[in-house]
Parts: structure tokens; C-alpha cells; sequence
């Protein structure tokens, strides 16, 4: 039987090969590689197709949130505020700022930052050093954006959304990545559009912010040869933005294919001894990740992959449990049971309805 992955990026590239062929052929006739009309294109492509006012392509998604901050004016001495069940990016690029991570709990049924929680911290700590807040629309569902908006307004924090893995996810009929005053993507092979090496990009509505990370991404250059800011390398080339620019344009279809698929896992699978995924009001998921949980996660894990079903457990050790960023003292019961109990189905446009209605039988064959 054929192995079922978690993600599948060369199937993408299969399926839009024509388009990605050609896109290829012709960079590589055009002479231009590095900061051209590629890149033009798919940055403003980008922002018409979000509804923000400009994107600023960058190196990778990482990039994207330290930049972001940087041109904020966050640094040493700063404090961040996100959550500790995500990616090590996420809080990598915070310190790469020189400011702090601080961490607030999450949700028990979106696993999205816990707003009520975060408020709360804030009203206590009353500490003027949290100067952003960077929520983390996991899995792809965003977080309550009209009401952080609110929350982050009252306590003047800088608003910095992760939309790494909602590329396309609706609040309130607003993507994200356009409420906050910035948002970072990334375009990492295996997200709901990715390039095939290494890319990502700002975006948001304040245009002046935007201009700074596009001279910090080129060494802090406004004119050639003179930096304005201390910058560096984080550009996106041209061979990935054309890759990207026909990714873009498959976006929404292969967004819908994921839906389809979370419908049939959602229609077969139990609700016990199984927590599904919940969908908030007013909120549209568009399925980076399937993300089922189980105490017996890891014997689930094992059981599908004997029958050749790949699945990713995203993310098994919170960051304030990881050796780089270990705090004995803080204690997060809502992300460490998460997790714990975590796991991905296997969610890609690439899946056919077989292959959905095959792992349903075989998580179902393991509950008995
Ligand atoms: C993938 C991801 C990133 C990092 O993106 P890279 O392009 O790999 O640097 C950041 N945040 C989240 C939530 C992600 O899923």
C-alpha cells in the first residue's frame, strides 16, 4: 500500500508543473535573479489577494517576524508576548531582536493564545517594558483578531500577526495578516502555499513600517551603497517569487481541497474517545494541520505508521520546556497537555478521498 505523508510538496509541484516549469525558464532567460519584476509582481499579487496595503518579500518566515519587530523599533530591553505552542521560530526571531518572550497560556478547544488570560496578565503585570504581542494563528485558524485588536489598543502593544500557517484564514470575513499593524508568512515547502527552498514576507497595512523592513532587508540601504539602518541579506529571489506567483494563483482551489478533505475526516471520524478539531464562531480554518487529540497520541502514532500513515505531532515540546529557552518557573497547563496529546492527520491537496477514508479506518481501528 501506498505511504500517506503528512505533507506533500513534490505532489504540488506535479500538479502545477507546467506553470512552475515555465515560471522557471523564465527567470533564468531574464538575466535578473535577485530583487526584479518577479518579485514586484508577486509582492503586490500578494497584498491584493490578503487585502493589505503592501508585503515586503524576505528570506524566510523567521526573518519576516524578527524584521517586522526590528522596524517597530522592538529591541533589547522589550518584551514580547506570544505563546509557547509553536514552532521555536516564532520565539527564535523574538530574542533575535534582543527582547524578551513572555508567554501566556492558550485556549483548551482552539489551542489559540488564550485572550482572557493574556488581558489579565497584562492588567497585572502592568509592566511597560510588554511592548508587542505576536498571536500565532495555528494550524490555520486564526485568533479573535477584532478583539485582540481591542485588548492590544487598551495596553498599547504593538500588534505583529505569525500567519505562517493561516495563509488565507478568515476572522470576521478579514484575512489574517490584516488586522495587526504587521504580519510575517512564511512560504517554507510544505505550508498552504511554498516555495520549494527557503522564502517569506511582511505585510500589514502601515506603509511606513513596511518601507523599513524593505531597507533592513537589503542592508539597511535606501540608495545603493549606503545604509540608512543597520540591515542584512533576507531577500526572497526571483526564481521563488515566480514559483510563488503560480502557487498564488492555486491558492484558493487547493485551500478548498483542504476543507473537502476536513469535512470527510470530520464526517468518519468519532468524537470520542477523539477531540477534534473546533472551529470559532465567526472564523474559517483553512487546514495547514488536522490536529486530533488523544492521551494515548504517541500508541496512535505508532499504530498509523505501521500501516505506512505518516503523521507530524506539531508541537511535542512547548518552548519553555526546550533547552534553549527553559523556564522551571512558568508553568502553561492548557500548552503542556496540548502538547502531550496532539497529533496531525495527514492534510494535503494531494490526498485523494481513499486515502482520507484509509487513515479514518485505521484511527478508528485503533480505538476498537
Ligand atoms: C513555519 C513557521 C515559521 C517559520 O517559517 P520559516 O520560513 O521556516 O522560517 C514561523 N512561525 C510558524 C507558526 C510557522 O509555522
Amino acid at each position: 500500500m501506498q505511504k500517506i505523508l503528512p505533507a506533500d510538496p513534490r505532489a504540488s509541484y506535479l500538479a502545477a508543473q507546467a506553470g512552475i516549469d515555465a515560471a522557471i525558464k523564465r527567470v533564468m532567460l531574464s538575466g535578473h535573479y535577485i530583487l526584479g519584476p518577479e518579485l514586484d509582481a508577486f509582492e503586490q499579487e500578494f497584498s491584493a489577494w490578503l487585502g493589505t496595503a503592501g508585503t515586503v518579500g524576505v528570506a524566510n518566515g523567521t526573518e519576516a517576524i524578527e524584521l517586522a519587530l526590528l522596524a517597530a523599533g522592538i529591541g533589547p530591553g522589550d518584551k514580547v508576548v506570544t505563546v509557547a505552542n509553536t514552532v521555536t521560530a516564532t520565539v527564535s526571531a523574538i530574542v533575535a531582536t534582543g527582547a524578551k518572550p513572555v508567554f501566556v497560556d492558550i485556549e483548551a478547544d482552539t489551542m489559540l493564545m488564550d485572550l482572557a488570560a493574556l488581558d489579565t496578565m497584562l492588567t497585572k503585570l502592568r509592566d511597560p517594558k510588554i511592548k508587542a504581542v505576536v498571536p500565532v494563528h495555528l494550524y490555520g485558524q486564526a485568533v479573535d483578531m477584532p478583539r485582540l485588536m481591542e485588548l492590544a489598543g487598551r495596553h498599547n502593544l504593538f500588534v505583529m500577526e505569525d500567519c505562517a500557517q493561516a495563509h488565507g484564514s478568515l476572522v470576521g470575513g478579514k484575512k489574517a495578516g490584516a488586522w495587526g499593524q504587521l504580519a510575517s508568512f512564511s512560504f517554507y515547502p510544505t505550508k498552504n502555499i511554498g516555495a520549494f527552498g527557503d522564502a517569506g514576507a511582511v505585510t500589514g497595512r502601515d506603509l511606513a513600517l513596511l518601507e523599513k523592513v524593505r531597507l533592513l532587508r537589503q542592508y539597511g540601504w535606501r540608495k545603493r551603497y549606503v545604509s540608512d539602518h543597520h540591515g542584512r541579506n533576507s531577500r526572497l529571489d526571483e526564481l521563488q517569487a515566480a514559483i510563488l506567483r503560480v502557487r498564488l494563483a492555486r491558492l484558493d482551489a487547493e485551500n478548498q481541497r483542504r476543507h473537502e478533505i476536513a469535512g470527510l475526516y470530520l464526517a468518519a471520524l468519532p468524537e470520542a474517545p477523539l477531540r477534534l478539531p473546533v472551529i470559532a464562531a465567526d472564523r474559517t480554518h483553512t487546514w495547514h494541520q488536522f490536529v486530533v487529540r488523544t492521551p494515548k497520541r504517541d500508541e496512535l502514532q505508532a499504530h498509523l505508521a505501521k500501516k505506512d500513515i505518516v503523521c507530524g505531532v506539531l508541537y511535542p515540546v512547548p518552548i519553555h520546556r526546550q533547552p534553549a529557552y527553559h523556564d522551571a518557573s512558568l508553568s502553561l497547563p492548557q500548552t503542556e497537555q496540548a502538547c502531550a496529546e496532539v497529533l496531525s492527520l495527514p492534510l494535503h491537496p494531494g490526498l485523494t478521498n481513499d486515502d482520507v477514508a484509509r487513515v479514518a479506518r485505521e484511527v478508528k481501528a485503533f480505538f476498537g
